[in-house]
Parts: structure tokens; C-alpha cells; sequence
């Protein structure tokens, strides 16, 4: 029994005006063969469930399973992927499943949201190249990001997909382990997967996509009950990604069932219904930086101020200045933000620890997230920015690298880290490797909407979502879209739709 693996995973924002190259991938993971094994074995992402749990398959089934990893990218999220980039990252993965020989099977990881300049629907488009390549029998079997943008196209391509059943996602590694235990019974002829998937005509808002708050609870819960139903393979809430301007923008639900149509379609149809009846209860809940900081003003124990309109993990740009600007200007709070900027980095570098300085941080990478934050400041120390996450935390890595870092101070007890590399706060790490105690401060900032909470729950028990401007906005209406469906929920309140 040889199983190939592919991964190809992007998150594109397509309202930054960057695109995403080469390099932003091959500075992330672009990996061939056995480096797949040695990047992602043991690892909590769903390629090291894929690498793990066939490994351990292969010693409980009487079939000889040989591992055949054969391509792997992955990138930042970031700007939309350019023609040349993507073209390339195809040419390279299809050279490589030529080269792997037959196959009976594949796992695949796409993320569900990629966008290339030539097709917007990126991950139907690859999982159909594979599809063609290893023709219509061979069994694909897929897991996802519930932030995909999940279109027919990538559907049809498999036989089934899976998506992580958390947000913050902690569940990526037990999703692999799944999928190549159904790809196994699959190959052996034990199981037929036949997958439903329906597009209720709806986008969830980003800050209403954390599985322990309503309404999304209410819905997970839903789907968790179904899979009693022995007759239930898999299920899945698709949670959708709003910052993409593509026609599968928005959410979906799919359910797998051993070869009965009918079953799965009602068990889809059902979850569809659901996700639909609470559609607005899932709008956005927009809080202000003014009434966010009111909020923090009695607390006592330490606020993550989460800033969803620079979340990183959606593609920002990690230099947005506006709620570090009013914590500066307030001059109220021990307080704590992170913000990308290479350059200052390279001047405080040359002005050394101990002194005083004037800077001008962040706000360089666009003119959405707010003007520099142009202060004096104390050159409080200087790190490789290299950490390492052992816990299980958002996006099932263990490796980080924010580059080279220098953590300044104002006089007003304002504490910058600044990074040379863009970095996802999905780990405490970043600051205490800095020799900084993130309990020690009122209120941390994090750019991100639900992801940092499974780091930052370990110091902060309150947490208030910010709606602050950028490109990854709160409120999804506010965004220009020219290629979305219509109707859809929100943007058309008064939609109706038969289920
Ligand atoms: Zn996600």
C-alpha cells in the first residue's frame, strides 16, 4: 500500500496589495521527500497526523504501508499568490507525484483559502491536477482549515475532506491522524466515503469563530452530536475566510457517509439548516479601541486586547499602530505590543543597549493601520528571535523565528518588542524568550481575532476583541468585494434561502 502526501497551504487576503512570491514560501516550508518526515513528524499540524498515524497504521493492519512524502509548501498568511509563484509551486508538486510512481492513495493538506492572481479558486484547482494526474479511483482524502472558502471544485477533487473541529485549531494533528486511518479502510475496500457538501448563502464574521462562544458552541455541538450516527463517517463546519474576494467566499458544512448518498446529504442538510437558523446570531460585534479600553479600566488581572483589524494570522501587516498610539497617548497602563519593523530593529542596533532614542515604529507597510508611533524610547535588549512552543497551540507549530528583535520602552510604561519578521502571536514564547513576564503586564495586545487566546488564556482571563481599521477588519461589510455571491448574509440582511 504506498500513500503519497501533499501539502499546500496559503491563507490569501486578497485586499493587500502585495502579492505572495516564492520566497515567502521557501522562508516558511517548501520541503521534498524524507525532509517532509524530519519538518512535521511528531508534530501537532495535520501533516504530522498524516506521517504519525500512518506509521502507526502500518503496524495494525496486515498490509505494508510505505510513507511516500512528496511535496509540502507553506507560507505566512499574506497577499494573494502571484501567477509566477503559483505556477511554479504547481510545476514543482506534479514533477514530484510523477516522480513518487503509482500510488494507491493520497493525503492531502490544502489550507481551503489560497487565491493565485490566475485562479482564484486555488485549492480546487490543484486538488483537480492531482485528481487528473492519479485518474478517477485512486482515493484523496483531504483535511482543511475551517477558514477555507471550501468551493465544489475542491469537492468533487476528493473523495473526502476534513476540517479542524476547533478555532483556536488544536485539533490539526488528531485531524491527520483521522484522515489517514479513512484513507487506510478506504484503500483496503472496508469503506466507500461519499461526501455531501451545501453553501448556505451566509459568512460568518471573523470575531464570531471561537467554538467555545456562541453561537459557533451551539453549532459544533450540533455537528459533534450527528457524529454519534455510526453511520456518519466525518463532518464539517466551514467556517469561511472573509478577507478573500472570491465567489466561494463564505461558510459550508460537509458530511461523509460509507456510500450512502441520501444519508449524507441529510446529515449536510441538517447541519446547513442550523448553521443558516443562527445566521444572526454569527454577525459581527463590533467594540471600539475607546470602549475597549473602558473596559480594561476596572479589571485588575491582565487583558489580552486582541487587534483584529492587523491580525496577522489573517494576512495583516503586524506594524499597526493605532491601539499602541492611545495606550502611548493615554499613558495609563503597563502595557505590551509587538510590532514588525526591520528598520528600527537595524537603528536601535546601532545606537545600542541602555540609551535613550527617538524612533518611529511601525505603520510603514501601508497607510490602513495607522501612522508610525513616534515616541522616545529606553533600548531595553536585543534577541535572535528564535523560540520554541511545546504546548499545543494554534497552527501545530513548534518552531518560530521573528528575526532579529529589540524590546524598547517608553517613560509611559509602554513596552514594544519590535520583530524583522512578520510573527503570529499563537505563543507566549515570543515574549518570554525576550526576558519579558507577560503576566507582569495590564493589558497585552495581540493581532489576532482567536487564535492568540490559546496562548494567552494562560496569563489573561479576559480578553476583548478590538475593532480596529485594516485589512483584516471586523466588519466584512466594510470591505470592497466585486466577486462574492449575491445574495449573501450579512451583505444582503434580507436573504432568504430554502435550505
Ligand atoms: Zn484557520
Amino acid at each position: 500500500m504506498r500513500i503519497g502526501i501533499i501539502g499546500l497551504l496559503h491563507e490569501s487576503n486578497t485586499f493587500l496589495a502585495k502579492p505572495t512570491e516564492l520566497v515567502d514560501f521557501e522562508s516558511v516550508s517548501l520541503a521534498f521527500g524524507s525532509e517532509i518526515q524530519s519538518q512535521f513528524s511528531g508534530s501537532h499540524h495535520e501533516l504530522g497526523g498524516f506521517l504519525d498515524g500512518l506509521e502507526e497504521l502500518s503496524h495494525s493492519v496486515t498490509d505494508t504501508i510505505e510513507i511516500v512524502p512528496i511535496f509540502v509548501a507553506r507560507a505566512l498568511p499574506s497577499g494573494t499568490v502571484s501567477a509566477t509563484c503559483w505556477n511554479r509551486l504547481l510545476d514543482l508538486m506534479l514533477a514530484q507525484l510523477e516522480l513518487a510512481g503509482a500510488l494507491d492513495g493520497l493525503l492531502l493538506a490544502p489550507h481551503g483559502a489560497t487565491v493565485s492572481e490566475e485562479y482564484p479558486d486555488a485549492d480546487g484547482h490543484w486538488l483537480e491536477k492531482v485528481r487528473e494526474k492519479v485518474g478517477p479511483k485512486i482515493p484523496l482524502i483531504a483535511t482543511c482549515d475551517p477558514h477555507a472558502n471550501l468551493s465544489a471544485r475542491m469537492v468533487a477533487a476528493c473523495d473526502a475532506i476534513l476540517a479542524y473541529r476547533t478555532n483556536p485549531h488544536l485539533d490539526q494533528r488528531q485531524r491527520g491522524l483521522q484522515a489517514a486511518e479513512l484513507l487506510v479502510l478506504t484503500i483496503r475496500g472496508e469503506i466507500t466515503p461519499c461526501m455531501q457538501a451545501i453553501f448556505p448563502p451566509m459568512a460568518i464574521s471573523i470575531d464570531r469563530q471561537m467554538n467555545e462562544e456562541w453561537p459557533l458552541s451551539e453549532l459544533c455541538r450540533a455537528a459533534d452530536e450527528q457524529l454519534e450516527n455510526p453511520d456518519l463517517l466525518t463532518n464539517s463546519i466551514i467556517l469561511g475566510f472573509p478577507y478573500a474576494d472570491v465567489p466561494e467566499m463564505g461558510s459550508a458544512v460537509i458530511a461523509v457517509t460509507n456510500k450512502n448518498v441520501s444519508l449524507a446529504k441529510g446529515y449536510a442538510e441538517d447541519l446547513a439548516n442550523k448553521m443558516w437558523s443562527l445566521r444572526h446570531d454569527f454577525v459581527a460585534y463590533l467594540v471600539s479601541i475607546e470602549d475597549a479600553l473602558d473596559q480594561c479600566r476596572p479589571l485588575r488581572e491582565p487583558v489580552c486586547l486582541l487587534d483584529m483589524g492587523d491580525n496577522v494570522g489573517g494576512g495583516s501587516s503586524a506594524d499597526g499602530t493605532l491601539l499602541a498610539r492611545e495606550l502611548d497617548r493615554l499613558n495609563e497602563f503597563v502595557a505590551f505590543v509587538c510590532l514588525y519593523d526591520p528598520q528600527v530593529v537595524n537603528e536601535a542596533e546601532a545606537i545600542g543597549t541602555g540609551h535613550i532614542a527617538t524612533f518611529s515604529v511601525g505603520g510603514k507597510t501601508d497607510d490602513l493601520h495607522g501612522d508610525p508611533l513616534t515616541a522616545e524610547f529606553e533600548i531595553i535588549s536585543f534577541h535572535e528571535g528564535r523560540f520554541r512552543e511545546a504546548e499545543v497551540r494554534h497552527g501545530g507549530f513548534a518552531e518560530f523565528d521573528q528575526g532579529k528583535t529589540v524590546v524598547l520602552k517608553t517613560k509611559t510604561a509602554l513596552t514594544v518588542m519590535v520583530t524583522s519578521r512578520r510573527m503570529v502571536p499563537f505563543s507566549l514564547q515570543q515574549i518570554s524568550s525576550c526576558d519579558l513576564d507577560p503576566a507582569s503586564f495590564q493589558i497585552l495586545v495581540a493581532k489576532g481575532v482567536n487564535a492568540p487566546i490559546a496562548a494567552y488564556r494562560e496569563v489573561c482571563p479576559h480578553f476583548i476583541r478590538v475593532n480596529t481599521s485594516g485589512s483584516t477588519c471586523a466588519d466584512m461589510t466594510q470591505l470592497d468585494f466585486a466577486h462574492r455571491r449575491h445574495p449573501l448574509f450579512p451583505f444582503e440582511p434580507e436573504s432568504d434561502w430554502g435550505g
